[in-house]
């Protein structure tokens, strides 16, 4: 079973009086321990289609199933569980609060994970700690680079330990050597967490050189899906 499947996604957003059909019946399967792409033009749906794969926006018309389980069916309490321990999502403008340290940015997620207070600095520092950034704990945003910022990013998306990694365009405000090594710490949430991971880039070459599935969208349907033979 497909840990997120997607069926006849529509999404109409209408403002005033113009209509904008930001996903035209979309349909596409990721197994359980994929890494897929998303790449397609600026415009084409690609944040529009993780956000509702990450239960931020809900579609007009069509299904997402996460685990065989329809995601609009679920109660708000379900929702906001899978939104808080199901899946974790990266931005490329790393979306950290700017007052607080890098370990308290990741202690705010455990938090609403209800993980209780007396774990939290422990395991902020753990992750950190995975993440290459043990001596950077009590830093604020400002005083990190960008590479650090999404590296914290990155922990607080696995703080509640899920599933899924949406990540829309992490790699978009980095230099090329930072990049790589951001691709390299999620292949290796990948590879040694089994993290199932979705991320946006309109880079070919990232998406290439990342994903086992590369799903190409354009006007807001899926005009390609490739899939990388595993090397033998
Ligand atoms: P991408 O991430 O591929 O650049 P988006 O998913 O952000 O594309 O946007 C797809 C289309 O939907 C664009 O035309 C965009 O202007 C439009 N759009 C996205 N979000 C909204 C919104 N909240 N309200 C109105 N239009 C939107
Ligand atoms: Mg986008």
């Amino acid at each position: 079973m497909p840990i997120l499947e997607i069926t006849n996604l529509v999404k109409d957003y209408s403002t005033g009086s113009t209509m904008v059909h930001a996903l035209r019946g979309i349909s596409c399967s990721i197994s359980e321990g994929t890494t897929a792409s998303i790449v397609g033009k600026s415009g084409c749906g690609k944040s529009t289609l993780l956000n509702i794969l990450g239960g931020l926006d809900q579609p007009t018309k069509g299904l997402v199933n996460y685990k065989g389980q329809a995601i609009s069916s679920f109660k708000s309490n379900r929702l906001a569980d899978y939104r808080k321990t199901e899946v974790g999502m990266i931005f490329q403008s790393f979306n950290l609060i700017p007052t607080l340290t890098a370990w308290e940015n990741i202690a705010m997620a455990l938090a609403i994970g209800d993980i209780p207070r007396k774990r939290r600095k422990q395991r902020a520092t753990e992750l950190l700690g995975y993440m290459g950034l043990e001596d950077r704990t009590s830093h604020l945003p400002t005083e990190l680079s960008g590479g650090e910022c999404q590296r914290v990013a990155i922990a607080r998306s696995i703080a509640n330990n899920p599933k899924v990694i949406l990540a829309d365009e992490p790699t978009g405000n980095l230099d090329t050597e930072t990049s790589g090594q951001i691709m390299t710490l999620l292949r290796k949430l990948n590879k040694e967490e089994g993290k199932t991971i979705i991320m946006v880039t309109h880079d070919l070459e990232y998406a290439n050189n990342f994903a086992d599935l590369i799903i190409t969208m354009k006007d807001g349907q899926i005009i390609e899906t490739k899939e990388k033979l595993p090397k033998s």
